[in-house]
């Protein structure tokens, strides 16, 4: 019995009920955001935002394209250039982003239901994880600011040398659907803070809180112009921004192919600084001398499942030693019947929907090819709640994977987990290291020396030890490989949305 033929709960009801209010009275605002005002596209063309919960349609969306694309970068350079932004004093911008930090908070019920119907996650994730991670991120940065310092260079005693950082000018940023807000304020926070102006392309999946974003920002008192919001498709808006001739800088997060394009615009224009965070096939390596292989289980499984596995760094290869395998498989398969996909309006709900059924296709396809390719598939598999015509998956397992199947090479971005098994620790550091990506890894031993050595021999922008999920805005964020350069988050994101100067001075 699926859930859909169980009644809501008391709490469902209500955000069912807020939901329907808010698209029955047409409350959602599809408008791009352009020096300071919500406005059509320039053609008067939109495209629709459907709810991957249930089908519905949320909204026309404007269709931005390369006038809409010129005018909000016009609108940048000039905010830019003026100094109107760029210009005030960090303590100045800090309160301005403070005071934005603080209305995301206040907007929580609404910023999480709009995340929560654009993109299928549970409304107990977008308003537990997404909209205090983004307010978090805006707030820590705007903390921040008015305590960087520059640097004055060692010379001799005839001359100054200041080192400083100045704001790069215009930043692009192009935002995947996954994590909308978050990934959004991940680019917002150093670039604003650091006193750029941004163009910000929302996924075309999930373009509505981004939207909303912008117009809390002006609301906080951010100058007309410093952010413009341009909604619209990847190979339109997308391509336009990252080839504009005004735009400095980019701040990419999506998949490889299309960070590959990135370089690519760059290299066809101005030169612009890409900073590319992509994708992962993380590998989460188990050891059979680990004393916490439950909490290890518990662990991977509420990884990879959360999010639906649209995160980036889901640990989507679990590597096991042969010895412990049948147990550990088994500790994990314990856990699927709490990932079942239901309501994702409902505040119980782990599991909620994909994003749209292009997504879903993209993942029955790799269980498929999984199928095919004589992998054991030992849980799920299989589509579900399709009778509420939104694109559930439920919680898949793969045994017997090879490193060399589609499974294991490629990120499928859906709730599916393969098991590999590995001899030794030298046959378990390949496996990890033998993927063109790497953005994290995680290794369980409780073996001192076992533990520090395998760190250091994977290559991922992050190794997590006997835990997985610890974050936070004050470490960086980002992958080696084919995952990316650059780091989000941390001071170091700031480097990203920076140049540096010098200012020699001769002392006589
Ligand atoms: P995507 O690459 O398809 O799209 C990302 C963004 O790029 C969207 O806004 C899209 O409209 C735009 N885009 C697409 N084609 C374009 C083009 N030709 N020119 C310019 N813009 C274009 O990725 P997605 O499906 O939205 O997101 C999923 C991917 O994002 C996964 O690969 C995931 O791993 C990655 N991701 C990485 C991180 C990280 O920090 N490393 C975080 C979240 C997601």
């Amino acid at each position: 019995m699926t859930d859909a033929s169980l009644p809501p709960t008391g709490q469902a009801l209500i955000w069912r009920d807020r939901a329907n209010a808010l698209i029955a009275e047409g409350l959602i605002d599809g408008r791009g955001l352009v020096e300071g005002q919500r406005v059509k596209a320039v053609a008067e063309e939109t495209f629709e935002c459907r709810s991957p919960i249930d089908g519905r349609l949320l909204t026309p969306v404007a269709r931005g394209r390369q006038a809409d694309i010129d005018l909000a970068v016009g609108s940048a350079r000039r905010a830019f250039d003026d100094g109107r932004w760029a210009g005030q004093a960090p303590a100045a911008r800090k309160r301005v982003l403070q005071r934005f930090a603080e209305l995301i908070v206040q907007h929580k019920d609404e910023l999480a239901l709009l995340e929560t119907l654009d993109m299928g996650k549970p409304i107990q994730h977008s308003l537990g994880v997404d909209v205090p991670a983004a307010a978090r991120c805006i707030a820590w940065y705007a903390e921040a600011i008015d305590k960087v310092y520059d640097e004055i260079a060692p010379t001799g005693r005839n001359a100054l040398a200041l080192i400083q950082r100045e704001p790069v000018g215009v930043v692009g940023a192009i935002v995947p659907w996954n994590y909308p807000m978050i990934m959004a304020a991940w680019k917002l926070g150093p670039a604003l803070a650091a006193g750029n102006s941004v163009v910000l392309k929302p996924s075309e999946k999930s373009p509505l809180t981004a939207l909303r974003l912008g117009e809390l920002a002006l609301k906080a008192g951010l100058p007309e112009g410093v952010l413009n919001v341009v909604p619209g498709f990847g190979m339109e808006a997308g391509e336009a921004l990252a080839l504009h001739l005004d735009v400095d800088a980019l701040g990419f997060t999506g998949s490889t192919r299309v960070g590959r394009k990135m370089l690519e615009y760059a290299g066809r224009s101005n030169l612009k600084r890409v900073f590319n965070e992509l994708g992962g096939k993380s590998a989460f390596v188990v050891f059979d001398d680990s004393d916490a292989l439950e909490r290890a289980a518990q662990t991977v499984a509420g990884s990879i499942f959360f999010n639906q596995g649209e995160s980036c760094n889901a640990p989507s290869r679990l590597l096991v030693h042969e010895r412990i395998a049948d147990d550990f498989v088994g500790r994990v398969l314990a856990q699927t019947p709490n990932y079942q996909p239901a309501d994702p309006l409902d505040p119980s709900t782990v599991m909620g929907a994909l994003v749209d059924e292009a997504q879903l296709r993209t993942v029955l396809g790799y269980i498929e090819a999984g199928h095919k390719e004589g992998a054991r598939c030992v849980a799920g598999g299989t589509q579900a709640r399709a009778e509420t015509g939104g694109f559930y998956v439920t919680p898949t397992v793969f045994d017997g994977v090879r490193n060399d199947m589609l499974i294991a090479k490629e990120e499928i971005f859906g709730p599916v987990l393969s098991v590999i098994r590995f001899k030794d620790e030298a046959e378990a550091v390949a496996l990890a290291n033998q993927s063109s990506y790497g953005l994290q890894a995680s290794v369980w031993s409780s073996h001192i020396d076992r533990a520090h050595r395998v760190a250091r021999a994977l290559r991922a922008g992050t190794v997590h030890v006997n835990q997985y999920d610890e974050d936070d805005i004050t470490v960086p964020f980002g992958g080696v490989k084919q995952s990316g350069n650059g780091r989000d988050k941390s001071l170091h994101a700031l480097d990203k949305y920076t140049e540096l100067k010098t200012t020699w001075i001769r002392i006589d």
